[in-house]
């Protein structure tokens, strides 16, 4: 059975070159990057060379404004603690109602733990931000936007360079979470008004448990973690030298092939919408299929769940994801697309089928082939009992 994998958004394949960069620095080059001897030496240099790649890759000035962490989640929380540590007086915190948990569970906890207020921004049936109120709650009491370049459900980019300038003219810090949009969309940081950026390096082909956070040089920047004066009294404890070398080889090969890998990617992308759309009755794309990752397709079968969907696909070979999770017994639509008011009876046939480089023309020949008669079965209810979806918690809905 040919396997499929489309669950691109949620983790990517690691290449078989960044993997092999990796490894001598788990046998020969073990040195700890703080040691003084020739070990620590050749730890550090990798370190350096990393940091370099991982700069050119987002197009920022300098490779020190580059933070190392353990990934994604870490490099949301370090920015947004660090601006609220470094607030003065200003205890305002603006946000979009899509952001990812790793953002908005820690903005709730502000919330309630330090009395901070939060402007979550609301989208439209399209996943577009509301730009009239974004710039209605921004004021100088505001001490941080953390607004993401790209959602992961839906692909949807958003306008940040535009919205960054907006919140630089009333002084407020602005953070993006780019863990979906850094080797998929074109980005050079040193040319906005973006003072930090998270990024991981799992989403890029790289090894999982490794990230990092952009800090504009200047930027005020409190750690996360405390302990040793590893990166620069930014992040301590001992560096993940062979992960951080995967990052950095995983930046390198995605700034040499974004851009084609990128229009494969929409070539593959929109070929499986058009078709699956036009085999699929009553079948739609959702989000705003003009500014969208390459890679992310979010598509609504309606009468069918997306869990039976998912699973069903999975039985076919076929790795995808669903926008809709179980909660006490009744599926229930993700934040997003209950953000973006996707009447219930439809999120709950969201799929998201996200691409990465790795696929090819066979890969979508395939999905076409069993996902028109999977939806078909299941909207005539024949579905077997063994196919109803596990019961899961709604955190499981997407990564
Ligand atoms: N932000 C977004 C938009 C993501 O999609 C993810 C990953 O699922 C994260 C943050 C978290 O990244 P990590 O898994 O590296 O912690």
């Amino acid at each position: 059975m040919r396997i499929v994998y489309l669950d691109n958004n949620a983790t990517t394949r690691t290449d078989v070159e960044v993997v092999a960069a990796m490894l001598p620095y788990f046998t020969e080059h073990f040195g700890n990057p703080s040691s003084a001897h020739d070990f620590g030496a050749m730890s550090r240099l990798a370190l350096k060379q990393a940091r370099e790649k991982t700069r050119a890759l987002i197009g920022a000035s300098f490779s020190e404004e580059i933070l190392f962490t353990s990934g994604g989640t870490e490099a949301d929380n370090t920015a947004i603690l660090g601006a609220i540590e470094g607030a003065d007086g200003r205890d305002e915190i603006v946000v979009s109602a899509v952001e990812h948990p790793a953002v908005l569970a820690l903005i709730a906890r502000l919330e309630r733990a330090r009395r901070i207020r939060v402007h979550r921004i609301p989208v439209d049936a399209m996943g577009r931000l509301d730009r009239d109120r974004y710039r209605a709650v921004l004021s100088r009491k505001v001490a941080l936007v953390s607004i993401m370049w790209a959602n992961n459900e839906t692909g949807v980019v958003f306008p940040v360079e535009e919205l960054a300038e907006e919140a630089k003219a009333v002084g407020a810090l602005f953070h993006t979470d780019a863990v979906q949009a850094v080797g998929r969309a074109p980005i050079a940081v040193r040319e906005t008004a973006i003072d930090m950026l998270s990024l991981s390096a799992h989403k890029l082909h790289g090894p999982k448990g490794v990230g990092a956070l952009y800090v504009r040089r200047g930027a005020p920047i409190h750690p996360l973690i405390l302990g040793g004066s590893q990166e620069r009294g930014r992040r301590a404890g001992t560096e993940n030298a062979p992960g951080i070398v995967g990052l950095g080889k995983a930046a390198e090969i995605a700034a040499t092939r974004r851009r084609g890998d990128a229009a494969r990617m929409r070539a593959l992308r929109d070929r499986l919408e058009a078709s699956l759309t036009a085999r699929i009755p009553g079948a739609f794309v959702l989000g705003d299929v003009e500014r969208r990752l390459p890679n992310t397709s979010a598509l609504v079968c309606a009468e069918a769940e997306a869990d039976a969907i998912v699973l069903l696909l999975n039985r076919a070979g076929v790795a995808a994801s669903s926008g809709a999770a179980c909660a006490a017994g009744a599926l229930a639509p993700s934040h997003v697309l209950r953000a973006m008011n996707v009447p219930a009876a439809l999120a709950v046939g969201a799929v998201r089928l996200s691409l990465s480089r790795d696929n090819d023309d066979d890969d979508i020949d395939r999905v076409i082939e069993i996902m028109p008669a999977i939806v078909e079965k299941l909207r005539a209810g024949s579905r077997a009992p063994d196919v109803v979806a596990p019961a899961r918690t709604a955190e499981w809905a997407y990564a």
